[in-house]
């Protein structure tokens, strides 16, 4: 967490306020979450310039400067952008403060502080391996469900961890992959390869469409996500598997099950996704 769809509410919400705002200053209180340049360099890097757009690829939010250079910003677990007037309170645990020229301020807190940030000259996307073998993502035109079934074809892994592999489809976290599963109504341990054409379709269709209702619902909040005003996502209300361990599935009513699949916590419905196959009964 947070995922694509949460990602892409922040993205949303700053794009509206940071277009065109200049960065006068940039105050660092934990210089290790820069993991690039060194956090003089950094500042050297950003100040001064202005932000000409905000942008998302998969997890990672990016802010073009007009000097060339992009500012990357990767929340991972806690970590959280904000817009913040001078009249606003500010997160207790921020770690980087932009100040902006019109009073205004663009806030990274991160309470567990395993985020990561970069200031990323032309061409040096390669600095972030993770950032540079993004694989499509959901509702993009390049995610088709003949991409989605030549990747698949070539796997061996357990679909669950396919889906993680950010390589293959960029944006998908633990809430997400479980949701795609249950609505496809495929079981999280079966073998990548092994999935049939139809079930490929379903999942392909499935994908999209848990992206698709996490992003109209503001994403997902547990603990730690807020929107960039500090918001709150509604989609935890609208969710099929994830986190409803014991509760009823939605579908057939059997009790959700939680079990360990790649070592991530993983929710399904036992009879509605078969390890033997062919489960559809929603
Ligand atoms: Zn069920």
């Amino acid at each position: 967490m947070p995922e694509m769809p949460e990602v892409e509410i922040i993205r949303r919400g700053l794009a509206e306020k940071l277009q065109g705002k200049q960065i006068v200053n940039v105050e660092v209180f934990l210089p290790r979450l820069i993991k690039w340049p060194g956090a003089d360099d950094f500042k050297a890097m950003v100040i001064g310039r202005q932000i000409t757009g905000v942008e998302r690829r998969g997890k990672y939010l990016l802010l073009p400067l007009d000097n060339g250079n992009t500012l990357v910003f990767h929340l991972r677990m806690t970590g959280r952008l904000l817009y913040v007037t001078p009249e606003m309170a500010q997160d207790v645990y921020k770690k980087i403060i932009f100040h902006l020229a019109d009073g205004d301020f663009l806030l990274y807190a991160d309470t567990r502080t395993l985020g990561t940030v970069y200031a990323l000259q032309p061409g040096e996307a390669w600095r972030i391996a993770g950032l540079n073998n993004l694989g499509p993502e959901p509702l993009a035109p390049d995610f088709t469900a003949a991409y989605l079934q030549s990747v698949l074809g070539k796997s061996r892994s357990k679909i669950k961890s396919f889906l993680l592999n950010q390589k293959h489809i960029s944006g998908l976290g633990n809430i997400y992959a479980d949701e795609a599963l249950a609505e496809a109504a495929i079981h999280p341990q079966r073998v990548a390869a092994e999935l049939d054409a139809v079930e490929i379709q379903r999942l392909y269709v499935a994908i999209n469409k848990v992206i698709k209702e996490g992003i109209s619902d503001g994403g997902t909040t547990f603990r730690d996500y807020r929107n960039s005003t500090g918001g709150r996502g509604h989609h935890q209300e609208h969710l099929r598997v994830y986190g409803r361990r014991g509760e009823p599935c939605l579908t057939c009513k059997t009790p959700i099950e939680k079990i360990e699949v790649g070592g991530r916590g993983t929710h399904f419905c036992p009879k509605c996704q078969l390890l033997e196959g062919k489960g559809k009964c929603m």
